[in-house]
């Protein structure tokens, strides 16, 4: 039972927020620094933020080329040209406000590796492809690399060609969602983490948002809970995808600097430090990734591990660290899903895996719907 000054102070707010991902915060964020007198609370069901802003690998990508034609087939010229910017514009927005340093920004550049074997057919389209985003970025944004596979100690014999993206970087995501959370924190906005919601009912004047122990109301809520939102929304377009990863432990004299990708960028791997980071091979096991429960899937484990010590460290020896899963949200496309429910209930979801580059631009999008 509530205190009257637990009641009065704590369950009332102008917006609540559900989930305490980089959408989430970022939402916080945009109200808070464009409307400072306004209350916000952010309710987190884990202890930390667990879906995949803490899991991710950390990669500042706008979209291999290979990516980018895919898209272009799937979603059309116009609709690749948005998503692209929109990227872009939340990398944009993220490093600006928490600054580079705090998230241990390095613009070390985007590689996607041509594996010998595999359709190379999308190489043709690189002119292309940079004519179509030179106006917005002003320069040739993909090269050919094909010395790259030497530099960076990778398995020439596997490796056709290599085609950089300058543009792109890396950031270190423990750092990114420890100084999103200050900044969140500093602005004034109230983040109670073990805070599950499990029902949400709105009113004429205002939402109420039942946990499991306390009941709170806001004139606003925003719902971020990207691949969890079923539970609320049972009947929302988007299905969740976990995705594993494995770390290894120091390597010396390590080469690879960059973020990488291949096999149309189900697979990708990056350095942290003199350290591999590795994750993906979602698409040997669609049914069995798409799940809400994190945990390990040694079918794709076992396969990371021979590419690691196949293609990417061939001639090292390594041991692995550490590995872990995130959840992601995934639709029939790559449109995200960002709308007002209701008169008061607006939610932005749905990230398809890029949420580091997308998230802060979604948020920016959330909060201008919520008013129109
Ligand atoms: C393994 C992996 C690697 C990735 N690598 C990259 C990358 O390199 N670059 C990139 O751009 N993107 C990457 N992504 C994608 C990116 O991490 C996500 O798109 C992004 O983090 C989504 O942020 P979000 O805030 O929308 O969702 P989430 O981070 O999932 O946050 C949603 C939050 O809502 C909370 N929640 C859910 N339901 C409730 C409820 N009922 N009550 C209270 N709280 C609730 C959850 O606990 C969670 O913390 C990766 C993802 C994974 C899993």
């Amino acid at each position: 039972m509530l205190s009257f000054w637990e009641k009065n102070t704590f369950t009332n707010y102008d917006y609540i927020i559900i989930g305490a991902g980089i959408t989430g915060l970022s939402a916080a964020c945009e109200i808070k620094e464009n409307w400072p007198d306004k209350s916000v609370l952010i309710l987190e069901k884990g202890l930390l933020p667990s879906g995949a802003s803490t899991k991710n690998a950390g990669f500042a990508c706008i979209g291999s080329l290979s990516e980018n034609c895919a898209d272009i087939e799937l979603m059309g010229e116009d609709a690749f040209l948005h998503l692209t910017l929109n990227r872009w514009q939340g990398l944009q927005i993220l490093r600006n406000r928490l600054g580079d340093d705090a998230i241990a920004y390095e613009s070390n550049g985007g590689y996607e590796l041509v594996l010998e074997g595999k359709d190379d057919a999308f190489i043709n389209r690189l002119d292309y492809m940079n004519q179509l985003l030179f106006t917005h970025f002003n320069k040739s944004l993909f090269t050919l690399q094909p010395q790259a596979a030497k530099q960076f100690g990778l398995n020439q014999n596997l490796v056709k060609t290599v085609i950089k993206n300058e543009v792109e970087g890396q950031l270190d995501t423990g750092k990114m969602m420890q100084a999103l959370i200050r900044y969140t924190q500093k602005l004034g906005v109230s983040i109670i983490t073990g805070a599950h919601v499990l029902n949400v009912q709105e009113n004429p004047e205002n939402v109420l948002v039942q946990t499991e122990t306390i009941d709170f109301r806001g004139k606003h809520l925003f719902i971020c809970t990207n691949a969890f939102t079923k539970e609320l929304l049972p009947g929302i377009e988007l299905e969740a995808g976990r995705g594993q990863v494995i770390v290894t432990a120091p390597i010396p004299n390590l080469k690879v600097k960059g973020i990488f990708f291949f096999d149309e960028g189900y697979y990708y791997f990056r350095n942290y430090q003199n350290r591999i980071v590795f994750g993906g091979g979602r698409n040997l096991d669609f049914a069995g990734e798409n799940t809400i429960d994190f945990g390990p899937n040694q079918k794709i484990l076992d396969v990371l591990q021979y590419y690691l010590k196949e293609l990417i460290l061939p001639e090292t020896t390594f041991e692995m660290e550490h590995n872990w899963s995130g959840i992601m949200a995934f639709g029939s496309d790559k449109t995200l899903l960002v709308k007002r429910i209701s008169e008061r209930q607006s939610m932005a979801v749905r990230l398809n895996g890029m949420g580091v580059a997308l998230g802060s631009k979604l948020a920016r999008d959330l909060v201008e719907i919520s008013w129109s």
